[in-house]
Parts: C-alpha cells; sequence; structure tokens
C-alpha cells in the first residue's frame, strides 16, 4: 500500500467567505498516483470547516448566511472574554474540519455539485488543507 501526504496553503482574503479549493484538491490526488484508495481531506483549523457542496455563488452565500443565523457573530459567548472569536470555533464544531471519499480508477468519488468548499470564520489568514491519500 502506498500512502501520499501534501499540504494546500491558500490565503482567505475576508473575516467570513467560502474558497473552493477543489481543483488544487484534484490536483494532489492526481500527483499522488493511486488509483484506489482513501482520500483524506483536513483543515487542522478550529475556526474554519470543511464541506461537500456546490461551488455556485448563491450557495456560497447561502452556507455563510444560515451559518450566521444558527450561530450569530456577536452572541455574549464565553470564549469571546479572550478572543473575538467564539462564533467561529462553534460554526467549525458543528460543521467539522475533516471528510474522506473513495478513489477508484484514479477519480476521487463525489457527486457533481459536491466541490471542497472551505468556510472561512475568521480571516482574513492565511490557512492549510492537509490532503493524504493511502491505496495502491
Ligand atoms: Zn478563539
Amino acid at each position: 500500500m502506498k500512502t501520499w501526504y501534501s499540504e494546500i496553503t491558500f490565503s482567505t482574503k475576508k473575516r467570513r467567505e467560502v474558497v473552493d479549493l477543489t481543483d488544487e484538491v484534484l490536483a494532489e490526488v492526481r500527483k499522488s498516483g493511486i488509483k484506489n484508495g482513501l482520500l483524506v481531506v483536513q483543515l487542522p483549523h478550529a475556526t474554519s470547516a470543511l464541506v461537500l457542496n456546490e461551488g455556485e455563488r448563491g450557495v456560497m452565500h447561502d452556507l455563510l448566511q444560515k451559518l450566521e443565523d444558527l450561530i450569530p457573530t456577536r452572541e455574549g459567548y464565553e470564549h469571546d472574554r479572550i478572543d473575538d472569536n467564539a462564533h467561529a470555533h462553534l460554526k467549525s464544531a458543528i460543521v467539522g474540519s475533516s471528510r474522506v471519499l473513495p478513489v477508484v480508477g484514479g477519480r476521487v468519488i463525489r457527486g457533481t455539485w459536491q466541490n471542497f468548499l472551505v468556510i472561512e470564520e475568521d480571516g482574513p489568514r492565511t490557512r492549510r488543507l492537509a490532503v493524504f491519500v493511502m491505496g495502491e
């Protein structure tokens, strides 16, 4: 069995935004040379989240808006006593920061409208997305 590890470094430009890293993730899987196995994508951050969804401007806006409805930026959270990003921690916690997908015949198995979207909730900053592929 082979393994492959790499990190995609990217910069976010706003406090809250959605970044589509689909091309970058698929390029890493191609580089791995692994045709059958598992892809693990992990965002090693506590104030952003990773989803598989449509990379369309409206969906991206709606994701941000619905998360804000559920967890408003200002709500008197405990963590805001020492930091100003409690909302971002909470959003990251409920959405999650990693995904596992099958790789079959050199292709990542995902839906047509399942792009790799990073939801930034505490930008702007430099982020990393870890890509691990195992298989043969
Ligand atoms: Zn914090």
